[in-house]
């Protein structure tokens, strides 16, 4: 089966809406062995769709479309495939029956019911979470599936009512194991496992980088879930015995998550003293939803007089050294250590750019720093690319590499 996603509203077009459900769909998609060859985006107009639902449906079997099933003469959608398969309109009891129940202590606007209007002969679907009802339409062994553009209705009706449909049409299921790494390199870690992703065709392994993180996502397919479970097995304990000291979690595991894990079962708690992140660590540690176990205090500390007040950094090795420094990183950690009362201390102090660098402190240089009790207290020096935020956020996933590692 031969699938085309189709995201149907001109503000797609305009780039004022990132289409996260095409995302979604392919990803799902993918999930239930459903080949994806074309994604389509279109503008809410007649013509325009016409021609490309004339295109897709010459050229995929099932057509997955969302968006243009408001209430405003604008959202044409479902209007525009009746129109194309030469359906009627008709009004779906059911899906009525859902629009008045919403508007039970309001009042409904006229509008609204073309929401509920189907074409004739379509399965309805029934919406849980707003006004717009989408459809399947069947016709000539090939499948139009329409849904409401908001994710959070779109996404609920796609899971509970199309997916199962579609999984009749399919024989092959996809597994997929996402393997997570931090502390090695995208090319480093491809070149050492070079010759098993070539040979491996199922499971396939492909490689995904994100800032100092590596992942790795194995996908097998066979006929059921449990023979592509098993076929997964082997290739990733390959991987877990090549990058054994590399991986911190599977699937949804973020790395955060993974420190925070850690120091729970290691009966620990944290403080952090930011300068250059400004936040983003203590704010990438709170993401996870039992970080209140851990996280005792957080100081954003940016000036110099900060430092010294906040983090009993010394005055004269501030004005000796500069804020940017080993030195500093290391009072910093220790200081918010001592005053939080915490395992661990750990700060942050750079040049996130693009100016303030001086001719011995470029933009890139960042110090952090991580004191945990009855330690010494390691310091790191980072020299990284990237604009303002980007040195941000790689300074913030070195912290939780090297967290990793010490705790
Ligand atoms: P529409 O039904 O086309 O008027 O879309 C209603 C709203 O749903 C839009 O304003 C967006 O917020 C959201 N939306 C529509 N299409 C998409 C899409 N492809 N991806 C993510 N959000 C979307
Ligand atoms: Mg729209």
């Amino acid at each position: 089966m031969k699938a085309e996603i189709f995201s149907v509203g001109t503000e797609i077009l305009l780039g004022e809406i990132l289409d996260t459900n095409a995302k979604y769909i392919a990803t799902e998609l993918a999930n239930i062995g459903i080949d994806v060859f074309y994604k389509t985006s279109v503008g809410d107009n007649e013509k325009r769709l016409l021609d490309a639902i004339d295109i897709a449906y010459k050229r995929a079997d099932i057509i997955i479309s969302t968006g243009g099933l408001g209430p405003t003469d604008d959202d044409l959608t479902k209007e525009t495939f009746a129109k194309y398969f030469n359906k009627n309109l008709v009004t779906d009891k059911e899906s009525l029956e859902n629009l008045k129940s919403y508007y039970k202590n309001d009042y409904m606007p006229k509008s609204n019911l073309k929401q509920v209007d189907m074409p004739e002969g379509s399965i309805a679907l029934v919406n849980e979470n707003g006004t717009a009802s989408g459809c399947i339409i069947q016709e000539n062994n090939k499948i139009a599936v329409i849904l409401p553009g908001p994710p959070k209705e779109c996404i609920p009706m796609f899971e509970k009512q199309v997916k199962p449909i579609l999984q009749q049409y399919t024989s092959k299921v996809l597994v997929s194991k996402n393997l997570k790494l931090c502390g090695i390199g995208e090319s480093n870690a491809c070149e050492i496992i070079k010759d098993l992703m070539l040979s491996s065709q199922n499971p396939t392994i492909a490689p995904y980088a994100g800032n100092n993180e590596v992942r790795f996502r194995v996908t097998a397919s066979g006929k059921t879930k449990e023979e592509a479970k098993e076929l997964l097995k082997p290739t990733v304990e390959k991987l877990y015995n090549i990058f054994n000291e590399y991986i911190y979690g599977e699937d949804e595991q973020t790395l955060q998550g993974a420190v925070v894990d850690k120091l729970i079962k290691n009966n620990m708690t944290i403080s952090t003293a930011e300068s250059c992140t400004g936040g983003l660590l203590a704010s990438n540690i709170i993401d996870v939803p039992s970080a209140s176990k851990v996280f005792l205090n957080g100081v954003i500390s940016y000036s110099n007089e900060s430092k010294v007040y906040e983090l009993n950094v010394w005055k004269e090795d501030l004005e000796k050294y500069g804020a940017v420094s080993e030195q500093v990183a290391i009072q910093m950690a220790e200081g918010i250590r001592e005053k939080s009362n915490t395992t661990i201390g750990i700060s942050t102090t750079g040049i996130a750019g693009p100016t303030g660098e001086t001719e011995d402190k470029p933009v890139g240089l960042v110090y952090i720093a991580i004191s945990i009790k009855g330690k010494e207290t390691v310091c790191k020096k980072l020299m990284l690319q990237g604009d303002r935020l980007k040195i941000r956020e790689k300074t913030v996933n070195i912290c939780f590499s090297n967290l990793l590692k010490l705790i």
